[in-house]
């Protein structure tokens, strides 16, 4: 068995057939090997054999390029949170890591440089489940900053996994003036399909357009053309890993850009830059519930929420907001110490005019 570190180009042979690959960070029972396509491949180390081929060479440093300030370019904040937008790849070993600052996302996408001047700060460099109702007041109050002084244009890197909540949250607890852009990546950038550039460069076109308020803009269809740009409140993440997951529900999306020709093509009414005071809400109850309805389910799950001290529980109710009659005693009783609201489990249509 050779001994071969995270790094160093290996030859594996399991089971007659042939890999070769650097070695990515791996579990003592596994090599994890990058090949040369791109992806990557797991091996159980039982009955297989390794061979060095090549030891890593020492980590190279990022390049680090100098960004001045354009005159007359607009200033757009970036506020990076985390998720697979802000990851980078060691191209010594394959692994994929958080840690894209907003110069680092300069370095990585130079075309962004001809757009607008850029300010970073790092908010965080959490996956988006990990975020609570704390980190949207942060971000709520870190835009709200900015725009107070002087930002053109807000974009919000993030986890695509819990976007349209953020997205949702921010629409709320923030009257911009400005564009507020949340954009995300399918896709990590070691990947050949990656989305980040793309998402990043359209996001930035409507960072500095005249559409204001939050809104999502993501990858709009399977080639590279265009993304769209969603309102915030109105988008939802609908696959797991399509680039086009994010689509507007029950509402066309605000407006289309066109990737090569960096131009916003408007579908639907906007709010447009100027025309809010610059308004922040940040108080949240992070007592609230979300809970799914389903067949059969027993109704005391309101009262563990209620024992608990929630404040508020949204019931995911069927069709138009129903859940079983066993809840309506339940829910009657529960609802003269908190807010019990109804919503659907439909993706679309409404269940109120
Ligand atoms: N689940 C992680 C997140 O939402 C990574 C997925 C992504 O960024 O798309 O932060």
């Amino acid at each position: 068995m050779a001994d071969y570190n995270e790094g160093d180009l290996v030859r594996v042979v399991k089971n007659g057939k042939e890999y070769r690959g650097i070695v990515m960070p791996s579990r003592s029972d596994k090599v994890v090997l990058k090949l040369k396509n791109g992806y990557n491949v797991g091996l159980s180390l039982d009955g297989t054999t390794v061979e060095l081929l090549e030891r890593a060479s020492a980590p190279p440093k990022p390049a680090r390029r100098e960004h001045p300030h354009k005159k007359g370019l607009p200033n757009v904040t970036i506020l990076s949170t985390g998720g697979t937008i802000a990851s980078r790849v060691d191209y010594r070993t394959g692994a994929v890591s958080s840690q894209f600052t907003a110069d680092d996302i300069l370095d990585a996408i130079p075309e962004l440089t001809d757009i607008a001047n850029f300010n970073g700060k790092v908010l965080s460099m959490i996956f988006s489940e990990d975020m609570d109702a704390s980190t949207w007041q942060n971000l709520a109050r870190a835009c709200h900053e900015e725009i107070k002084n002087g930002a053109d244009g807000i974009i919000v890197t993030h986890g695509t996994d819990t976007m349209s909540y953020t997205a949702a949250a921010l629409s709320f607890m923030i009257r911009s003036p400005v564009p507020i852009v949340l954009v995300g990546a399918q896709r990590s950038s070691d990947r050949p399909s990656s989305d980040n550039a793309m998402n990043m460069l359209c996001a930035a076109t409507v960072a500095t357009s005249d559409i204001a308020g939050v809104t999502v803009v993501m990858h709009g269809e399977t080639s590279d053309d265009f993304c769209y740009v969603h309102r915030g409140t109105k988008v939802r993440k609908l696959h797991t890993s399509m680039r086009t997951a994010f689509q507007s529900v029950n509402v066309p999306p605000i407006a289309r850009v066109d990737y090569s020709a960096r131009n916003i093509i408007k579908i639907t009414d906007h709010v447009k830059r100027g025309e809010n005071e610059l308004l922040l809400r940040d108080k949240m109850e992070p007592r609230c519930a979300l809970v799914k309805f389903y067949p059969g389910m027993p109704p005391d799950i309101i009262e563990y929420y209620r024992g608990k001290g929630y404040r508020g529980l949204v019931l995911e109710g069927t069709g138009l907001g129903h859940v079983g009659t066993a809840w309506i005693p339940a829910v009657g009783k529960a609802a003269k110490e908190m807010v019990i609201v109804m919503a659907s489990q439909c993706i679309n249509g409404r269940i109120c005019d």
